[in-house]
């Protein structure tokens, strides 16, 4: 059983009791909307998906789940067991009985269906980062898990839910998403622990693998090739700690004929620079517009530097939006690179 031991910062009782008592609320024909970020990636939209089906075994028949911005999913994340629930933003409920939030750290991550929150009966938040803001009323917030569907599966858990192929293939893909494939510092015993619950339903990882992390077009890979050669390294930057960073822009993508979320996997090749604690990719969204990817090994809590300059995220992983030119966007990082070094009191 997944748990938050006593002393940690995860859901106090009270908390996880409130939640459960949320969704057991819902009244007979109740209508439930799941919202997750924007720009989902397999967190956010795994343990969206793989709650719907829990809340649809439960008998939530009015249910929908849905993210904002463009009805449009990464090629990867398509096909997910769950998916015919979702409806683009503009169909969603403008008042459900329940609103859950998965994988936001802050309301403005919920671009055009922030005002669900309030127009909802109930406004329930699932979530795993440090930096959350606490927005909506009933929180399930543990900085400790190593993804929301951590946390997710917690709540189904309580709520009696027992877990099957489909609703195990959505947590596997956002426990592995977010830890890397259990490669990153949050990869538990009890992740590895919540990796095996989910196996034991018969689903086939290295299928879910292969689909989600490892199968692109020849074009990015391509494309990867000219973005990586223009990559730079400052040894002296965060203290004499390194950063490497590099930028795409969208006439990267048109001449390579790639979408957008091809670019996501970029800085897992940048990040594995030995020179540099600090990794970036800066990718343009709109004309000055850049959505920034931001990497740690330690050294440095990204986070800090991502919240001072707008965004959020993790110690060792966080990202912002950034205006102006890509220049004027790394500007803007060096100059709170320093402030994030991590001290001898903030080692963990
Ligand atoms: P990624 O670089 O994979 O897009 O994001 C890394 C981490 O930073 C994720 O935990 C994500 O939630 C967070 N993050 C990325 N972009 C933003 C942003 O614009 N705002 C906030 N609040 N968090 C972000
Ligand atoms: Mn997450």
């Amino acid at each position: 059983m997944p748990g938050t031991a006593p002393g940690e910062s995860g859901p106090t009782e009270a908390e996880w009791a409130a939640a459960v008592a949320a969704v057991r609320q819902v009244p007979a024909g109740g209508r439930v909307l799941l919202v997750c970020h924007v720009n989902p990636d397999g967190d956010a939209l795994g343990s969206m998906l793989g709650f719907a089906q829990g809340l649809r075994w439960l008998g939530v028949d009015l249910l929908q789940a849905t993210f904002p911005g463009p009805f449009d999913l990464p090629d990867p994340l398509r096909g997910l067991p769950g998916e015919e629930l979702l409806v683009p933003a503009t169909e969603a409920y403008p008042d459900p009985d329940l609103v859950i939030c998965f994988d936001a750290a802050s309301a403005s991550r919920l671009g055009e269906l922030v005002d669900r929150l309030d127009a909802a009966g109930a406004a329930l938040v699932l979530d795993h980062h440090a930096s959350n803001t606490r927005f909506g009323g009933l929180h399930l917030v543990d900085p400790q898990a190593a993804a929301t569907s951590v946390v997710a599966e917690e709540l189904l858990d309580r709520l009696g839910v027992p877990l099957d192929a489909g609703i195990a293939e959505c947590l596997y893909v956002a426990l592995t998403t977010d830890t890397g494939s259990f490669r990153f510092e949050a990869t538990t015993p009890a992740v590895h622990q919540m990796a095996a619950r989910l196996l034991a339903t018969g689903i086939r990882p290295g299928d879910i693998s292969r689909r989600i992390f490892d199968h692109r077009p020849f074009g990015a890979v391509r494309l990867f090739g000219e973005v990586l050669g223009r990559a730079r390294l400052e040894p002296a930057a965060a203290g004499g700690r390194g950063l490497v960073w590099t930028y795409a822009t969208q006439d990267d993508l048109v001449r390579h004929g790639q979408r957008p979320y091809v670019l996501e996997a970029l800085i897992d090749s940048v990040r594995c620079t030995a020179e540099a604690d600090v990794s970036c990719v800066v990718k343009q969204v709109s004309a000055h517009e850049w959505a920034v990817s931001l990497r740690s090994k330690g050294a440095v809590d990204v986070s800090r530097v991502a919240v001072a300059l707008g965004g959020g995220g993790h110690r060792f992983a966080a990202g912002f939006t950034g205006r102006g030119s890509a220049d004027e966007v790394m500007d803007g990082i060096r100059g709170q690179l320093d402030d994030a070094l991590v001290g001898a009191e903030d080692q963990v």
